[in-house]
């Protein structure tokens, strides 16, 4: 039996996260170390294209995880970990990853990509509107900068381009002002 066959048997024929029966196809769980079907699922394609796509992401699609997450198979609960960990600001996740269970071995697993640890430890720098900046944005100063270690003040109104964040501290990022690379403030700058 291969293990699109195996998964169709064991699931019922249906996505074994949201019971959906469209698009069904084998998804491998990433990393995929070990292959075969203790590493794979069968989801839909709205199951897959939300998973490999964090962007396209649909917290209420996965309502459904509040039943397949009591899944007697590890990859859906591993799946439906890093789901729940993904959109855990939104509340209610939350409350489910409390409750979900997986044994020691299915968690290390589940952290395996980082899905959650990265929301948790994400360092967020936000410019003075509370805008996201990112490696490689361009500021303005709001404010006259004192460059540290000289005389030199840039001035507010002063363009820093291709910035780069400090990634220890979310109040601070780096640029070029002049020749020099100094350390500016994220609540003294505005997003270009
Ligand atoms: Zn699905």
């Amino acid at each position: 039996m291969s293990i699109l066959e195996e998964l169709i048997e064991r699931s019922g024929n249906k996505c074994e996260l949201c019971t959906s029966t469209d698009n069904l196809q084998v998804y491998e769980v990433p990393p995929v170390s070990i292959s075969g079907i203790d590493s794979s699922l069968l989801a839909c394609g709205v199951c897959v294209d939300q998973i490999e796509n964090p962007d396209n992401t649909d917290p209420n699609h996965w309502r459904c995880l509040n039943d397949s997450m009591w899944s007697e198979f590890d990859t859906v609960k591993v799946v439906a970990w890093r789901m729940l960990s993904r959109l855990k600001g939104e509340g209610w996740p939350k409350d489910l990853l409390d409750m979900i269970y997986l044994d020691d071995e299915a968690l290390k697993f589940a952290k395996a990509t980082g899905e959650g640890l990265a929301e948790a430890d994400k360092i967020i720098h936000r410019d003075v509107n509370g805008v996201i900046l990112e490696n490689g944005d361009s500021v303005v100063l709001i404010k006259d900068l004192k460059i540290k270690g000289s005389s030199q003040v840039a001035k507010q109104g002063t363009a820093v381009r291709r910035i780069s964040l400090d990634r220890e501290n979310a109040e601070f990022i780096e640029g070029k002002v002049g020749p020099t690379m100094t350390v500016i403030i994220t609540k003294y700058v505005k997003k270009l």
